[in-house]
């Protein structure tokens, strides 16, 4: 699997400006954010995308999806509400090859997405 710049950030190699982490996660706040609140959350076992998911466990991503509403909360965003994107491949715009939550909050969102 390719080295990221997610995996560096896993490693502590570049810096970032961390969120939340724990055993399963590391989340960290986007460098470009598109809202008040954008933090990128990042399993520790790598993934590169979405699509991988059918090949893992329950268990894996349960606790992963698990893990992003946590820090969500953490963010204290469950009051007003916030938005999870995966962006999965070329159409869906991914640009670093390691799976990704977006978590977006801190203003109402457009819907639909461009
Ligand atoms: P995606 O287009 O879904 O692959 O999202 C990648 C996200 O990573 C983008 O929103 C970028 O702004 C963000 N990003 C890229 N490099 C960094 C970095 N060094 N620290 C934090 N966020 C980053």
């Amino acid at each position: 699997m390719e080295d990221t710049i997610f995996d560096k950030i896993l490693r502590k190699e570049i810096p970032a400006k961390i969120a939340y982490e724990d055993d399963d996660v590391l989340a960290f706040h986007d460098i470009d954010p598109q809202a008040p609140v954008h933090v990128l959350v990042i399993p520790k076992k790598k993934r590169t995308g979405v699509k991988t998911f059918p090949r893992a466990s329950a268990e894996e991503i349960g606790t992963y999806m698990i893990a992003v509403a946590k820090v969500a909360s953490h963010l204290d965003l469950d009051t007003d509400g916030y938005r999870v994107v995966f962006n999965q491949g070329r159409n869906g715009q991914q640009s670093v090859d390691y799976v990704h939550a977006h978590i977006l909050g801190g203003r109402t969102l457009k819907w639909p997405p461009g």
